[in-house]
């Protein structure tokens, strides 16, 4: 039975998600409004702009209840939308607002102007071999993470900028997060991952 999976749709990369969510068996719709959360058994939070999807998210009063349905759903924020599910930001807007849950401390814009955009083969073992070709654009980086939190990939200190690995992707419980963008990519092991987790929900 493919389950029903929402793409939060205010902002970002909705249409390459969904795409992405289709070809791993889930039925997608796109969710704009509370009404909309009936039925789903998942909620993905594109890749885009978290300061403007923050803003907008508390304009269309949508924050509270994207909370109050983060306790009761999977949860999969790619990117802007990793941070949109963090507990803490750093650079974010003074009065950036999250949803929340992921015990997390995510850095936005984390990898410097020079290499905004960057593409890295990364070792995820919970999606098995091969490497996952990752992309990054502008992206944030879990700067430090609680113990209930698992880290599924890493950039290794040998390939990144600082002298300490680089926590990229990571999960609690039913929250998965990853600071890059499989969405624009044809590899759909994250998504497949996903539909999993809902699934076993
Ligand atoms: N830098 C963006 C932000 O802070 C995230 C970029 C992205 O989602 N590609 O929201």
């Amino acid at each position: 039975m493919s389950p029903v999976i929402g793409v939060l749709a205010i902002q970002g990369d909705v249409r390459e998600h969904a795409h992405c969510l289709e070809q791993s068996g889930a039925q997608v719709r796109l969710v704009k409004t509370v009404e909309q959360f009936q039925g789903i058994s998942g909620l993905v939070i594109p890749g885009g702009e978290s300061t403007t999807m923050s803003i907008l998210a508390v304009k269309n009063n949508l924050l509270e209840p994207l909370r109050e349905l983060r306790t009761k759903i999977p949860m999969y924020g790619s990117c802007a939308g990793l941070i949109m599910l963090a507990d803490h930001i750093t650079d974010g807007r003074s009065d950036q607002e999250t949803i929340g849950g992921l015990h997390i401390t995510a850095r936005r814009n984390a990898f410097g102007r020079q290499v905004d955009s960057f593409e890295i083969d990364l070792a995820i073992p919970a999606i098995g071999a091969p490497d996952y070709h990752a992309i990054f654009i502008r992206a944030p980086l879990v700067e430090s993470a609680a113990d209930d939190v698992e880290v599924l990939a890493a950039i290794p200190a040998a390939n990144s900028l600082t002298n300490s690995d680089q926590i990229v992707a990571v999960r609690q419980d039913n929250i998965l997060a990853t600071s890059f963008h499989p969405e624009i990519t044809s590899d759909l092991r994250i998504h497949d991952y996903f539909v999993e987790m809902v699934r076993s929900a």
